[in-house]
């Protein structure tokens, strides 16, 4: 209790969501979509990644931007999705088809240390070891978890740093 303003339940921290975006401006998208977390009831954004530009993986279409960030979070995994998906379509996503080239793509990929398993939400993000676009950003706010050999089976997708840390400022 500060001022007589009761408090909230505690944020938890150690949430990672991998951001994408292939279409449009990509690095706008994705900077705006940091921004629109950022805003969320009892979130912050405490950190992101470099940013990276990776060849689509199963698909076609332009180059991918991707990113993580690591928020703290008082929502519960069902909203943060519900939210995430809510700034995905605010960026214009549609689903043609599986894999389509998408304006947005927003995935929990850690929520704390939880494990989910329902029909919407299935936390660790079940692919997220297979994507070299998930897995060197991560290793980069994160190398004591993600390691050597992880890194060395993605090795042979395309994927560059383009920008340092900076490239988004004031989440
Ligand atoms: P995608 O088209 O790849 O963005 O997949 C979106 C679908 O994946 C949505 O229907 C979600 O309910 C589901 N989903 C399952 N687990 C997750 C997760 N960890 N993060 C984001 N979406 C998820």
């Amino acid at each position: 209790m500060l001022l007589g303003v009761p408090e909230g339940p505690p944020a938890l921290s150690g949430v990672f969501v991998g951001l994408g975006a292939n279409l449009g401006d990509r690095e706008a998208t994705l900077r705006s979509a940091l921004h629109a977390i950022g805003q969320l009831p009892g979130t912050r954004v405490e950190r992101v990644s470099p940013l990276y530009g990776s060849a689509p993986v199963d698909a076609g279409g332009p180059d991918y931007r991707n990113a993580v960030a690591e928020l703290a979070t008082t929502l519960t995994p069902q909203a943060l999705l519900q939210a995430l998906q809510i700034i995905e379509q605010s960026a214009g996503r549609e689903r043609p088809y599986r894999n389509a080239p998408r304006t947005l793509d927003l995935d929990i990929l850690w929520f704390g240390d939880q494990v989910i398993d329902t029909p919407e939400l299935v936390v660790p993000h079940p692919r997220m070891m297979e994507r070299a676009f998930v897995l060197r950003p991560l290793a980069d706010l994160v190398p004591q978890r993600v390691d050597a050999s992880a890194l060395s089976k993605v090795a042979d997708q395309s994927i560059e740093p383009l920008q340092g840390p900076g490239w988004v400022a004031g989440v």
